[in-house]
């Protein structure tokens, strides 16, 4: 075996279905007393039956990418109120709204998550200011305590499900083949591959199978625990460029990407290639996340989501701005390729 160095970040875990109930006693194990409530109007209420006279403050507008002038905006409502913890129930761009806020003033965050994004168990937080995207890590920026939900996720719309899910397939899958993953993240990340591939499976025939809804978001948990802990590569990394200065959705990305980024590291992490196939029951792997993008109706070209060819300079010359580990060597010829593949939709 390697040797190997493994950090890894702990919030409190609440699991099941009906969890969201148990709000009121988490902010009290936390000692909190007024609390800021983030959420869109379609989750406020669920917050305010669980929260009751607990809310001082509540904030609507949190955006995709986490813009500095809404962070600024949503911290003047938490200051004015005196508020001493935040709650958010969302997506992940609820969740990087409370992170952001803690990073500025070390509120206790209990996150509620609605999709499969996985920023939750993470002490990372992305940032955009002047249409730039950076990224910043911290031990306030960890959320506390994390519920869980299932209930929450019962019925999400089948594009988003299946968006979310791939964006939680990628943390896993690259966390197979990081430099730094070792046999903890190893196994976290499998567990997450088998678990998403059977809830997707299972909330395609029923969006409200209860197990399989309880597989994706365990499967986003798991996900999630392996982006905190150990280095992304390549896909990660032209997401980032992808979402941070050509302005695509987060998920749609990653489910464009994934299969494509896969194909390009496919040979020089073959070990990490057939786990993963055999976790989904596929007989290889970069087809058969395409396939599964294909099956569930996801979208399968950058082209679908505005990005062109005209622009692949362009995303090249940023992407290969920063020198990071991938299993790959990265190069402007194999990245323009891979972008080119990705801007048609070619199954990989
Ligand atoms: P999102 O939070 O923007 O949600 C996407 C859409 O789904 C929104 O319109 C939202 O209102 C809607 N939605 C959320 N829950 C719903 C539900 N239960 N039913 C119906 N609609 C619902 O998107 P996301 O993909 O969850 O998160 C993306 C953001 O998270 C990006 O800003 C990304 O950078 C960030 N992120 C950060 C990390 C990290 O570790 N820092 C990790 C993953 C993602």
């Amino acid at each position: 075996m390697e040797p190997f160095i493994c950090t890894t970040y702990q919030s409190r875990i609440v699991f099941g279905s009906g969890t969201v109930a148990s709000l009121q006693d988490e902010v009290a194990r936390l000692g909190g007393r007024r609390v800021l409530l983030i959420a869109s109007s379609r989750h406020l209420p669920v917050g305010d039956r669980a929260l009751g006279d607990l809310i001082v403050a509540r904030f609507a507008d949190a955006a995709m990418h986490t813009p500095v002038e809404v962070t600024e905006q949503a911290l003047r409502s938490a200051r004015t109120a005196d508020v001493d913890c935040v709650v958010a129930i969302g997506g992940g761009s609820t969740t990087g709204l409370a992170k952001a806020l803690a990073a500025r003033a070390d509120y206790a965050q209990i996150i509620v998550p609605t999709t499969y994004a996985g920023s939750e168990v993470t002490p990372v937080l992305g940032e955009t200011a002047n249409g730039i995207k950076t990224t910043r890590s911290g031990a306030e920026i960890l959320p506390e305590t994390v519920i869980y939900d299932v209930d929450l996720t019962l019925g999400l719309p089948a594009e988003l499900t299946l968006v979310s899910s791939i964006n939680a397939l990628a943390h896993a899958v690259e966390a197979l083949y990081a430099a730094d993953a070792n046999p903890a993240t190893s196994a976290l990340a499998i567990e997450s591959v088998a678990r998403i591939g059977q809830g997707l499976a299972a909330v395609h025939e029923d969006s409200f199978d209860a197990e399989g809804r309880a597989d994706l978001l365990a499967g986003a948990w798991l996900a999630g625990t392996c982006l905190a802990s150990v280095g992304m590569g390549l896909h990660h990394k032209l997401c980032h460029t992808l979402g941070g200065s050509f302005g695509l959705p987060h998920a749609q990305t990653h489910a464009v990407m994934l299969p494509q980024a896969m194909r390009y590291n496919a040979t020089a992490a073959s070990d990490a290639m057939a786990a993963i196939a055999d976790a989904l029951g596929v007989v290889d792997a970069p087809a058969g996340v395409f396939d599964l993008v294909v099956a569930h109706r996801g979208p399968t070209s950058l082209a679908s989501l505005g990005f062109t060819d005209a622009d692949i300079p362009r995303a090249v010359e940023i992407a290969l701005n920063k020198q990071y580990p991938n299993p790959a060597v990265v190069t402007a010829e194999g990245l323009a390729g891979l972008l080119a593949n990705a801007v048609a939709g070619r199954r990989p």
